[in-house]
């Protein structure tokens, strides 16, 4: 998947590391292009990572703009945060006030 803004390739690992907080009703972290510095909506679901555009609010409507696949992908999410595993790594970030 790329960055929105500069299309350089965002990085899995990077994003979730780098992921500031989230939307876990929508699956969606906020991160930061480690690039040009923008801020990118990162959307999980089991077995794929995507930079969406988000519409419809509300409502959950999103626009894929990148992706990457990745199989070791898993998602939960709760009130409080949305847990991503990568390659069986447990990452948690934690939802916007
Ligand atoms: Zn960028």
């Amino acid at each position: 998947m790329k960055c929105k803004h500069c299309e350089s390739e965002i990085e899995l690992q990077s994003a979730i590391d780098s992921a500031e907080f989230s939307w876990p009703l929508r699956q969606t972290v906020w991160c930061l292009c480690s690039r040009c510095g923008n801020g990118n909506h990162v959307r999980f679901e089991r077995g794929i990572a995507q930079v969406v555009s988000l519409s419809g609010s509300p409502g959950y409507e999103y626009e894929v703009l990148s992706s990457t696949n990745e199989p070791t992908i898993e998602v939960r999410a709760d009130q409080e945060y949305l847990h991503v595993w990568l390659q069986g790594k447990h990452h948690e970030v934690q939802a916007r006030a």
